[in-house]
């Protein structure tokens, strides 16, 4: 079926979905403009301890409030935004205001609570040569101790030469942690764990998905499984901890559990929500899944 212009600069595709594939400059100048209009919003995600139920940290997530289009998630706009290269304010907000919040909720609720805070990060801002002067400044104007920060990172973002190696070390001389997000989807995960200087790894929801049907025996749910095997140990013997992304049941949630892992994050757990929601989970007013 044809496409059809939509709003603004947006494209409608024939399955409803909607997806901006304008121009890059377009899509920037619209990005620029919600930026400025204050549109984007963090929301969060709590990483939960699995035998206890206990939150230990969280995930920021952006989204964008749009005027027209209510909550638009981070898949539609983050692409555009790399390319354009506004990912670097952009991934400069999330930080500040995401450094902010968990510094609040620490002074508020403790240290146990906010453990780890885990902004994602773009090539595009490891590539930027402010990056690390922005990272030491969002510490340094919040408060927040350095060791709460862990910044998310895809492997293939991590790939990138002698200019990332070194922004990265000096993060890790700073006392920021690293952490390798949906590890085992990138091409050369172990390799790459020999240099780079990590200490949590995400293991990616694809491995989580069916983790709980392995009883059937299927070929796919014995493969998920023996990588969330080998990654646990894996982690296990270069001193790294783990987070299970995508719990989406308890039965998953058991399973992890049994193979070793001791931290997680799911919608069975908690979804992504706003801070003010968040605020009343730590306040203790809102009951997480119950651990098994
Ligand atoms: P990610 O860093 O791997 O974040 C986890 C994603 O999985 C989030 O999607 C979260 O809502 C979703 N998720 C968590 N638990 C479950 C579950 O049990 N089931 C399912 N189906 N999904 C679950 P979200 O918020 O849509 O973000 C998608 C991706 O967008 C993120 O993946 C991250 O790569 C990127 N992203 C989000 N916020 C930022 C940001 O501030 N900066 C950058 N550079 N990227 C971001
Ligand atoms: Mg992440
Ligand atoms: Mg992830
Ligand atoms: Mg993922």
């Amino acid at each position: 079926a044809a496409k059809q212009r939509g709003k603004g600069n947006w494209v409608r595709y024939h399955d409803g979905m909607e997806q901006p594939v304008l121009a890059h400059a377009q899509i920037g100048g619209e990005l620029r403009r919600a930026l400025d209009a204050g549109e984007f919003r963090v929301h969060y995600q709590p990483l939960v301890e699995l035998a206890t139920g206990r939150i230990i940290g969280v995930e920021p997530l952006v989204r964008w409030q749009h005027p027209d289009r209510g909550l638009v998630p981070p898949g539609e706009f983050i692409p555009a935004a790399e390319g354009t290269g506004l990912i670097v304010p952009l991934g400069r907000f999330v930080l500040r205001e995401s450094c902010r919040q968990a510094a609040a909720w620490l002074a508020e609720f403790g240290p146990d609570c906010m453990q780890k805070l885990g902004p994602n990060v773009s090539v595009r801002q490891l590539h930027d040569p402010d990056f690390v002067a922005d990272v030491r400044a969002a510490l340094a104007d919040t408060g927040l101790p350095h060791d709460r920060l862990v910044l998310e990172l895809t492997e293939s973002a991590v790939l990138r030469g002698p200019q990332v190696s070194r922004t990265l070390r000096e993060l890790h001389e700073m006392g920021v942690r690293l952490a390798l997000d949906d590890f085992g989807t990138g091409e050369s995960s172990l390799s790459l764990l020999r240099s780079f200087p990590a200490s949590i790894i995400k293991l990616d929801k694809s491995f989580v998905d069916g983790i709980e049907l392995d009883e059937m025996g299927t070929p796919e749910a014995e493969a998920r499984q023996a990588v969330a095997r080998a990654v646990i140990q894996l982690a296990g013997a270069l001193g790294l901890d783990t987070v299970a992304e995508g719990i989406e049941n308890q039965e998953q949630a058991d399973r992890l559990r049994s193979l070793g892992y001791t931290l997680g994050q799911g919608y069975h757990l908690a979804r992504p929500m706003p801070a003010e929601a968040m605020t009343r989970l730590l306040a203790g007013r809102v009951e997480l899944a119950a651990a098994a």
